[in-house]
């Protein structure tokens, strides 16, 4: 890739065990269903140990899901979207690892499917990334002067399902929401999912983690923040999703990688 100075840009590239991966996304047919929920609850907590995956999936039309994870034994050690941005980037698809914070500063799940067909664009919009936050009470008084319940909440309520507080609510991962960063401005975009009923997304587990996921308020997603919520409730649909806990039989791989 060249710069517009005609100089080099590099991506920094990170160890990673391939061949793992490959076979790992290669057996999914034979991983088995530890547990299935089906939630239209704003928010739902769950336990995934390591080495078990979890997929996500649309059951009538996309909702968007703010998800944060932690370590279940520390939850001090969390999703850390800055180090995403540095080592995978922004989008989250298939084969993207999500990283932790420090001190252990190591992958904590790695996206193993996406099903979602991509609408490529200009824009360089897409499903999954990883730098949204989430939309809370402050946020919803300022665009549409009103607070039902926003993912702050959300995810205040998947934890509390695993007996943590709210301080354990850090950076999330935004799935199923279309998006991305306009390089000149700065400014995040949103439009539309570009998921159908159906798709899914599916996470290896890493370490034991434990998860939390919201329903956004806004639906399906798209820049229409202020109109999809009234005094009365919401104007958009908040769509059920499915939740399923999957043995892989794969332990993750050392981390450190051995040389
Ligand atoms: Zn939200």
């Amino acid at each position: 890739m060249s710069a517009a100075d005609g100089s080099t840009l590099t991506r920094a590239t990170y160890p990673i065990d391939q061949p793992f991966y490959d076979r790992l996304i290669g057996s999914r047919d034979q991983f088995t269903v530890v547990s299935e929920t089906v939630t239209d609850h704003t928010g739902y907590g769950f336990r995934v140990a390591a080495g078990q995956a979890f997929r996500l999936t649309m059951l009538e039309a996309p909702q968007i899901l703010d998800v944060c994870m932690a370590n279940a034994d520390d939850p001090t050690e969390h999703f850390f979207s800055g180090a995403q941005m540095t080592i995978e980037g922004g989008k989250i698809t298939r084969g993207i690892r999500l990283w932790g914070t420090p001190p252990r500063s190591r992958p904590i799940a790695t996206c193993i499917a996406d099903s979602v067909r991509v609408q490529e664009n200009v824009r360089g919009t897409r499903d999954h990334f990883a730098y949204g936050a989430h939309c809370n009470p402050h946020l919803w008084h300022l665009h549409a002067g009103v607070h039902h319940r926003p993912c702050y909440d959300n995810l205040r309520y998947g934890y509390a399902m695993l007996g943590l507080s709210q301080h354990a609510i850090h950076d999330n991962v935004n799935l199923f929401q279309k998006g991305a960063y306009d390089p000149y401005t700065g400014s995040a975009m949103v439009e539309e999912s570009d998921a159908r009923r159906g798709d899914h997304i599916e996470f290896y587990a890493e370490i034991d983690l434990v998860v939390s996921v919201s329903l956004c308020p806004n639906g399906s997603g798209s820049d229409g923040l202020r109109e999809s919520w009234s005094e009365s409730g919401p104007l958009v649909p908040v769509h059920p999703i499915g939740v399923t806990v999957l043995d892989t039989a794969t332990r993750p791989p050392a981390w450190p990688p051995e040389e």
